[in-house]
């Protein structure tokens, strides 16, 4: 067993002594065929804490944020959510679990035929089986909250790039999930409608209390908003702590040259 990362320096997010972390990785390790793409990865995630993680492509971001929700299978490792192992053992329900963890990909993945408010309602009552009205008022409210309220009634081929991952991301809050998982969500969008996406994970991370993990290159966001920066290369969790640390007093040569680079 790895001991819990209590060191209070690393993160702006306040944990109680004696609390778990809400999402634990333990020894992770996922190899592909012969290519090894986590290399003994620990993290602890506490309830309500945004963690930001950093780092160039192919050092295993996605992998690891698949391995959370059994997209991928670890090779070798734990992974616990609020302190029930989900690796390792058949019984894990991967329904229950991907309830309880959202996700939000680079590609929007919204139904096409479907309205914005379908696609956010869909989810509601086809998997938390809520009545449709209750679906619908829930619906409503987080388009509104992502400011999209006046389009609850176009299809994702009728709305921007940057409207349709709102609607994606009201989706995924629709679901009151313990956890929600982004990967690189502004990474496929123009550049003018990155900043609208960027201020509805804004305003969910300070005014929500959501956990979320959150990988991106928006070095503005990681700084403003993130609990705990983590940058990873080569499989390996390099450095992590707040995100003034890391950014302003990076203690790697690797994070150092990461940040020159995308600077
Ligand atoms: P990142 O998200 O940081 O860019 P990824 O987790 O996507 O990195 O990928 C890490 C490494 O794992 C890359 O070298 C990638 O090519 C490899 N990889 C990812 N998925 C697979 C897969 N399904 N099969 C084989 N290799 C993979
Ligand atoms: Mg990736």
């Amino acid at each position: 067993r790895v001991a819990y990362e209590r060191d209070k320096s690393l993160t702006r997010h306040h944990f109680e002594e004696g609390e778990h972390p809400i999402v634990r990785i333990e020894h992770l390790n996922k190899t592909f065929t012969d290519t090894p793409v986590l290399r003994d990865v620990n993290l602890d995630v506490w309830n309500g804490e945004i963690v930001v993680v950093l780092g160039p492509s192919g050092s295993g971001k996605s992998t690891m944020l698949r391995c959370i929700n059994l997209l991928e299978t670890p090779t070798a490792g734990h992974i616990l959510i609020e302190d029930k192992e989900i690796t390792g053992t058949k019984k894990t329900d991967v329904n229950m679990l991907r309830r309880d963890l959202g996700m939000v990909f680079q590609g929007f993945n919204l139904f096409p035929h479907m309205t914005a408010l379908e696609n956010v309602m869909v989810g509601q009552v086809k998997v938390l089986k809520k009545p449709k009205d209750e679906a619908r008022a829930e619906a409503m409210k987080q388009l509104e909250a992502v400011g999209l309220a006046d389009r609850a009634d176009y299809k994702p081929p009728q709305l921007s790039g940057g409207q349709q991952q709102r609607v994606a991301i009201a989706r995924a809050v629709a679901m009151h999930p313990k956890v929600i998982l982004f990967d690189e969500p502004t990474s496929a969008l123009d550049p003018e409608l990155v900043r609208d996406v960027l201020n509805v994970m804004r305003d969910l991370a300070l005014h929500s209390g959501m956990t979320m993990i959150v990988v991106t290159h928006e070095m503005g966001f990681a700084r403003d908003v993130a609990d705990r920066v983590v940058f990873m290369e080569g499989g390996v969790v390099v450095e992590q702590g707040l995100p003034e640390e890391v950014f302003d007093h990076p203690k790697t040569q690797r994070t150092k040259e990461f940040l020159g680079n995308i600077r």
